[in-house]
């Protein structure tokens, strides 16, 4: 990473503001596991369902964080 791409990457860090949860946490999966995940949401799961087995795999996550998500009520989608 170049010195200019890290600092800039501090800057949009401090400009975003109310980062959307289930993103951040999506974002830190493997890609192995974020395939899984999005299956899970296509084949009908309920977000209890998903959010138990992000829980024992130590994934921190709300039933907040992926309704709003899921509803299309948070940041992330509001740029789309
Ligand atoms: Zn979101």
């Amino acid at each position: 990473m170049t010195l200019a791409k890290k600092l800039n990457d501090i800057d949009a860090k401090k400009t975003k503001r109310n980062p959307c949860a289930y993103m951040e946490m999506y974002n830190s999966l493997t890609p192995e596991d974020r395939k899984a995940l999005d299956a899970a949401w296509s084949k009908g799961y309920s977000a209890n369902e998903v959010l138990m087995a992000l829980r024992s795999e130590g994934i921190k996550s709300s039933n907040e964080a992926i309704r709003r998500h899921r509803l299309g009520a948070c940041p992330c989608q509001e740029k789309k």
